[in-house]
């Protein structure tokens, strides 16, 4: 890597969800036209619903610092509308190029396309690459030419039958950076991202944001938990999946190099089931950014429009006892705490606490999209509204309205022992297993023996299961009168 005082040949190459250096096409491109100018700006044009979280700021705080350190203090970080700063740059530093990796958001690809004739319109030629899909939503269709609505047809016929996934391309090996004024730290530091009161100190223990971290969790992962994946992924207890999430969002790691990696590591990936499942939930993920770019504001608008005639309930009580982790149901405690503390949350715990909000509690869906989108390190646009759809029974290809998750169940069948119970909810921790996922059910000196009086060290149920499952069914039922 050099550094280049020179302003000829320069090509800004702007980052954006692609915070890498391995993988990223755009980044190689760049490489090749000359100079390269790296630059990332902190859009504050973006909508209301698409402004970043809590937690997803203080990732991406540390996840520009790791690519800053990349390119050796280089990238160049600031703040404003990237339809007036990319031309600016272009004239500061007479670029004769701009290359960007593809974002799927609906205002994200409209202000592409509005800087890209821009600069056409100037003869600056702009590009951008496939930098975060594995199959572009542009590339899959049915054979009349329509979306396909359900996942596995669009998996299996749509995505795997076509053409397979590119290669992961290798660092460009020759690379020179501009020196641009202003760029490095100070920059990153500028855009304030990390909150004054450290509520990420949990954070920082579990996670490492940026290429390298992202490369030791799919290793970790294909040594430790890839041939076990089918069955460890549903103990929320055991660290049976890759936590890749928050790194596939900001484009640390490329999901082609996850899929690749998994396919070079074992032979015959597709025949062994726990790999199949887990390239599969790399599809998924391909799915919902498939559901993001061909249908409208999926993150507000029901996928099925027969939900618009949903008799939702209002309770600001509910819904904050169900953000705080005090509802009473221990597994669904314990899943609102990991979220708040961890920035994470296991994938069978947000489908526990999703239909706890929304059937349980018959609280709107958009309701816990909001709270997940600000409490989450990986909240993304396609993926969670897609979750959460899906969990809401409106979305496409969902789990059925009628299907009621019971958390009992739920929490006695994937965290028998009641482990991740106690890790969240340690006021519960001396309960035998068998009670820890209904402490209501203890006898009262059980209960006393173990320092719990419900309704002082751990609440009491917030509502009665049975009744609220069947009272979720009738909801359901007047829907479809509504309709
Ligand atoms: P692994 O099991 O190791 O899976 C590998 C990768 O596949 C993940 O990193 C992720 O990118 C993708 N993936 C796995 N499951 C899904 C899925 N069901 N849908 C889409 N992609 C998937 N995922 C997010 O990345 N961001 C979100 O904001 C998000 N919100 C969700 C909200 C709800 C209500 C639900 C039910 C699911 C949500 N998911 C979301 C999907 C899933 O829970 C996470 O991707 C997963 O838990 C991440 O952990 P992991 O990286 O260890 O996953």
């Amino acid at each position: 890597m050099t550094a280049n005082n020179s302003q000829n040949n320069v090509c800004i190459m702007w980052f954006r969800q692609d915070l890498r250096l391995l993988d990223n096409p755009a980044f190689s491109f760049a490489a090749e036209q000359g100079n390269v100018l790296p630059v990332f700006i902190f859009d504050n044009t973006a909508p209301k619903n698409a402004k970043l979280g809590g937690a997803s700021q203080w990732w991406l705080h540390n996840s520009l610092k790791s690519l800053n350190k990349s390119l050796d203090n280089h990238l160049l970080v600031l703040s404003g509308d990237p339809k007036k700063l990319i031309p600016q740059l272009c004239e500061e530093y007479s670029a004769s190029s701009v290359v960007w990796n593809r974002c799927y958001e609906e205002w994200q690809r409209e202000r592409d396309a509005s800087i890209k004739s821009e600069l056409n319109k100037n003869d600056i030629p702009a590009r951008s690459f496939n930098g975060s899909l594995l199959w572009e939503p542009m590339q899959v269709l049915k054979k009349d030419e329509t979306p396909y609505k359900v996942f596995t047809p669009y998996y299996r016929k749509g995505c795997l039958q076509k053409d397979p996934p590119r290669f992961p391309v290798s660092k460009p090996e020759n690379l020179t950076l501009c020196e641009a004024k202003g760029a490095g730290e100070t920059g990153i530091e500028q855009l304030k991202l990390t909150p004054s009161i450290p509520w990420y100190k949990d954070m920082e223990k579990m996670w490492e944001p940026g290429e390298e971290g992202a490369a030791s969790r799919l290793s970790r992962f294909i040594e430790e938990a890839a041939q076990s994946y089918q069955n460890d992924r549903n103990l929320p207890a055991v660290k049976g999946t890759s936590l890749l999430s928050p790194h596939l969002h900001f484009g640390e790691i490329s999901p082609n190099q996850a899929w690749f990696a998994i396919l070079g590591a074992f032979d015959n990936a597709f025949d062994h089931k726990d790999l199949d499942v887990y390239l599969s939930e790399l599809g998924w993920r391909e799915f919902s950014y498939y559901l993001l770019y061909h249908f409208d504001n999926i993150n507000e608008v029901n996928f099925n429009a027969k939900f618009n005639h949903f008799p939702w309930r209002s309770s600001r009580k509910d819904l904050e006892a169900w953000q705080k982790g005090q509802t009473g149901i221990p597994i669904v405690d314990a899943g609102m705490r990991e979220l708040y503390k961890t920035g994470y949350m296991h994938n069978r715990v947000r489908m526990i606490v999703g239909s706890f909000l929304v059937k349980n509690l018959l609280i709107d869906w958009r309701e816990g999209e909001r709270w997940f989108w600000d409490c989450l390190l990986d909240a993304d646009m396609a993926s969670n509204s897609a979750g959460w759809q899906w969990v809401a029974g409106s979305g496409a290809d969902a789990s059925p309205y009628f299907r009621v998750f019971n958390p009992l169940l739920q929490g006695e069948k994937f965290d028998k022992e009641g482990e991740y119970v106690k890790t969240y909810c340690p006021e519960l921790a001396k309960l035998p297993s068998k009670l820890i996922h209904q402490p209501w059910a203890a006898e009262k000196n059980v209960l006393k023996a173990c320092g719990i009086e419900l309704g002082k060290d751990y609440p009491k149920p917030i509502v009665d299961l049975k009744a609220s499952r069947q009272r979720a069914l009738d909801a359901f039922s007047e829907m479809k009168e509504r309709n």
